[in-house]
């Protein structure tokens, strides 16, 4: 009988303390550390273990879920022989996260479909699971959302929200030339993420062509200048993997790499 209200007490007070995998796993974690003759310490180390290893997770999918991804990649799907050229222990040494810490940038550059977007996301999902909150967006997206947040006088909010990013991942550049508000704008939010927030940048431009989508030598020097004081630079420089399964599959099924070829210039990058 008083255990009966010790127990209803209890649950009473782990769900005020908001303490759900405890209420949920101490009468099961507590038989089984009876059976190993634990103490009591060990035994409530475990409890808060669970609890805690819960929340990191629920949280790591929220900031998953804010991070608005285009699609949820791994590393665990990355065929790092499909691509030769790229450098994969530093793939592996940026998954850590410490160039955050160090406010450093990453840019992939490489033709298209050669798993720029898929690294990029991947990284950005592993800062996630290490407590970074992440923003994900196309480079057009982010022009675009400047030019109304500044028809809507609202810029300097959105720059102070952009701000509170510990990565921002700016994918695309270069797909889209843009206006010279544009890329005014697009300088602006790379220029205060300077030594602040991490950009992880993919593109399929060569430096000596970012002049043409920026528009301005001047502009694009000091962008250049920001964007790669401190960054890791990933090429992917192969063929591209969709070509690749594309032919594969062409082979499959009898159809013709030509079908393959088209399908690829449909996708685009
Ligand atoms: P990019 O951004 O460089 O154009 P993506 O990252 O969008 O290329 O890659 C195109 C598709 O091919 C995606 O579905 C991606 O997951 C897949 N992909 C690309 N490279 C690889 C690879 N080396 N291993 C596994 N999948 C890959
Ligand atoms: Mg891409």
């Amino acid at each position: 009988m008083i255990e009966a209200k010790s127990t209803v007490l209890l649950e009473h007070h782990l769900k005020v303390l908001k303490l759900p995998s405890m209420l949920r796993e101490y009468g099961s974690l507590a038989a089984s550390c009876g059976k190993e003759n634990v103490d009591y310490a060990t035994y409530l180390l475990r409890l808060t273990e669970r609890e805690l290893l819960e929340r990191e997770r629920r949280s790591a999918e929220r900031r998953i879920r804010a991070a608005h991804f285009p699609s949820l990649k791994t590393l665990d799907t990355f065929n790092f022989k499909a691509q030769p050229s790229l450098n994969e222990s530093l793939v592996r040494e940026l998954l850590v996260g410490e160039y955050i810490t160090r406010r450093e940038n990453v840019l992939l550059v490489g033709n298209s479909g050669t798993g720029k977007t898929h690294l990029a996301v991947a990284l950005a999902m592993s800062a996630c699971a290490q407590g970074r909150n992440v923003r994900f967006s196309t480079v057009t997206q982010l022009v675009t959302a400047l030019l109304e947040k500044r028809e809507a006088r609202s810029l300097e909010k959105f720059h102070q929200q952009l701000e509170r990013y510990h990565l921002l991942v700016l994918d695309e550049l270069g797909y889209v030339p843009f206006s010279k508000a544009g890329a005014e704008l697009l300088f602006d939010v790379i220029s205060r993420a300077y030594e602040r927030t991490s950009l992880i940048v993919t593109t399929n431009l060569p430096f000596a062509e970012w002049v043409e989508v920026f528009g301005s030598e001047r502009l694009t020097g000091a962008l250049l200048d920001r964007l790669t004081h401190r960054v890791h630079i990933l090429e992917s420089n192969g063929e591209s993997y969709r070509l690749k399964e594309a032919r594969r599959r062409g082979r499959e099924s009898g159809r013709s790499v030509e079908e393959s070829d088209d399908l690829e210039n449909r996708t685009g990058g």
